[in-house]
């Protein structure tokens, strides 16, 4: 019954029926309510995905409906004598326009996305509006767009032998594609695609070193919004039959963005529920302002941006985020998961005893410091070599630089025999290196098993076509069980499906160290993995840092606990300012004079 309850099929059939009750029961005028309402969605939905999601602010998601709406007009409008070459073909033809709109918004987005999605912090948002801006200008100046007089007289919407001419067909036209576009984007989220474009939130450092492609997330991300955009743009064009700059320009950028944070920007249903609220707040406050104040004005504009504030302030995680902070855990539970088929496909190991990670005399100078000075070290298969020194040795350093995320001054890292510069840290982790931060990096909003099965990125195949469709889910069941068989070795088997957020902090390092080995690494790096844990999970820990080393993981780990890092390593190396000052077993470690000197000068 439950697995009844979740299938997609169920929710369809309960959506369909929904949308068959309303259009018995609404009247004309509610019915373009509806369509607007249902328009505004579609858009906003991709702001959920681009903003929410991968956390890119976009103020210029309405340039994309303009896309999409003067395509239509224009195919519609324009005789294929006076179109552009190529494009005569398509004329008159509404899927034509379509289809010119779709191809329209993925060059035009791939060009602005190459151009902005580089940018970093406000300058993404600033950028959007940029080209929000120029778009509005573009689409009011050109003549085959009819100038700021718009295009009119678009013939009403003839479609596999079906006309849409009034609100109550054009209304299951919308909402078909508004279905739609929320099954897809529900199927992306829950993916591999969809993990590595929610990983972006956990910092582009983490997501590359687990093997991600962030700018190519960034992309997907992007790429889909846009299209979704062009799609509503399509269908507007055919609802309004007349096409105009105005409603494309940044203040309906800037409306799209309000809709996805009162709606709730990081959930699915949020874009409908904001959407839904805008439109109807905005129909009402027309409506009952002027009367209210005795002569009419844009009333509604300022009641409206006082109503923002105070829904923001109240409830920063949207309408959505309220919601279903009042439904019950019990029916978020996940979905039964498919039984996962056959394993997947795992590394050539190393020989026992082969070298698999060296640093060459390293020196790592910022400015006048050096963080480390003609360090070398190497760890080799089935052996765990431990990093020590005090704080600020430069351990942490020395890190960043073996997994490539930073560049020695001098000296060089070679893996598995090769020199790795000019590698960057998504082609190391591809290759076998896995690794851990100290300062913890999960996605708080991410369940642990998906937290998990993001170490598994560069295991899996399927691309974003293939998860929307999801025609994913053999190799998503292997990705899944993979990250869950890895998280029980940690000691989190049954914690797979709570929020990473809410776990303490020593296990968040155990769901960092379960989504290190889920990338079936060959070398293992882990910076302070027992900071936090309790005296029995330091112990399961070491437990299964020795079984890894059995089975021929070379393993190396910075550590504070001299306990835990003198029963568990084969050598240790200590480093103080940079420099190594001792390196052999524990047990010469501890009775050599310039480690305790350093030690208990340290501690003075
Ligand atoms: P550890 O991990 O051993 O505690 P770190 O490697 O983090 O030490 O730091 C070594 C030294 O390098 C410290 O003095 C630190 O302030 C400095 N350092 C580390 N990263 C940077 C950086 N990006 N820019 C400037 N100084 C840095
Ligand atoms: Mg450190």
């Amino acid at each position: 019954m439950r697995r009844l309850l979740a299938s997609p099929v169920t929710g369809i059939a309960a959506a369909v029926a929904a949308l068959g009750l309303m259009s018995a029961l609404l009247t004309p005028y509610q019915l373009t309510l509806a369509n607007n309402i249902g328009l505004a969605s579609l858009t906003v939905l991709g702001l959920v995905l681009l903003t929410g999601v991968a956390g890119m602010t976009s103020f210029g998601q309405a340039a994309f409906v303009g896309v999409g709406a003067y395509s239509a007009a224009v195919i519609a409008t324009v005789p294929a004598a006076n179109l552009p070459p190529g494009l005569s073909l398509l004329a008159g033809s509404p899927l034509g326009g379509l289809l010119l709109g779709l191809v329209a918004t993925v060059i035009v987005a791939s060009v602005l996305g190459a151009v902005t999605l580089r940018l970093s912090g406000h300058y993404l948002p600033l950028g959007t509006i940029a080209w929000g801006l120029s778009f509005y200008y573009l689409f009011g100046t050109t003549e085959l767009f009819g100038g700021f007089g718009g295009i009119s007289d678009i013939p009403a919407l003839h479609l596999a032998g079906l006309t849409f001419s009034d609100a109550a067909s054009l209304y299951w036209l919308i909402w078909g594609a508004v279905i739609l576009a929320v099954l897809v984007t529900a199927n992306l989220l829950d993916s591999r695609s969809g993990r590595a474009i929610r990983s972006l939130r956990g910092g582009q450092l983490m997501a590359e070193s687990m093997g991600v492609n962030t700018f190519s997330a960034k992309m997907t991300a992007f790429l889909v919004a846009a299209l979704f955009a062009a799609v509503a743009g399509w269908l507007y064009a055919y609802t309004q039959r007349f096409v105009a700059a105005a409603p494309f320009g940044t203040q309906a950028g800037i409306d799209f963005l309000f809709m996805a944070l009162i709606g709730g920007v990081n959930r699915v249903p949020g874009a409908i529920i904001g959407a839904g609220v805008v439109v109807v707040l905005r129909e009402w406050l027309q409506d009952v302002l002027p009367h209210l104040f005795g002569r009419t004005g844009n009333f509604e504009t300022i009641v409206f941006g006082l109503a923002i504030v105070v829904i923001l302030q109240k409830t920063p995680t949207g309408i959505a985020g309220a919601l279903a902070r009042l439904v019950p855990k019990r029916l978020w539970r996940p979905q039964a998961r498919r039984r996962a088929v056959g394993e997947l496909p795992r590394r050539y190991m190393p020989l026992p005893g082969e070298v698999v990670l060296e640093a060459d005399s390293i020196t790592r100078r910022f400015g006048g410091l050096v963080a480390n000075n003609e360090v070398s070290l190497s760890v080799a298969s089935g052996e765990i070599l431990a990093l020590i020194g005090p704080n600020g040795a430069g351990k942490s350093t020395l890190f960043n630089q073996l997994s490539a995320v930073d560049r020695p001054t001098s000296g060089e890292v070679r893996f598995l025999g090769r020199r790795i510069h000019g590698l960057t840290a998504r082609s190391l982790a591809a290759n076998g290196l896995a690794r851990t931060f100290q300062h913890v990096r999960l996605i708080r909003g991410m369940s642990v098993l998906e937290n998990a099965a993001v170490g598994a990125h560069t295991r899996g195949r399927n691309g974003v076509l293939a998860s929307m469709l999801r025609l994913d889910r053999a190799e998503e069941a292997r990705l899944l069980a993979e990250a869950a068989h890895q998280l029980s070795r940690v000691g989190l088997g049954d914690q797979l499906a709570i929020k990473a957020g809410s776990l303490a902090l020593g296990q968040h390092r155990l769901v960092e160290i379960a989504r290190a080995l889920a990338s079936d690494p060959c070398v293992l790096l882990l910076d302070e993995p027992a900071a936090g844990l309790r005296f029995q999970e330091k112990q399961a820990l070491a437990r299964l840092l020795r079984q890894l080393k059995a089975e021929g993981m070379a393993i190396l780990l910075v550590e504070h606990d001299m306990d835990f890092v003198m029963g568990l390593a084969d050598r240790i190396v200590v480093i103080d300012f940079g420099e190594t000052i001792a390196a052999g077993t524990p047990e010469e470690i501890r009775v050599n004079p310039a480690v305790i000197e350093a030690y208990l000068g340290g501690a003075e």
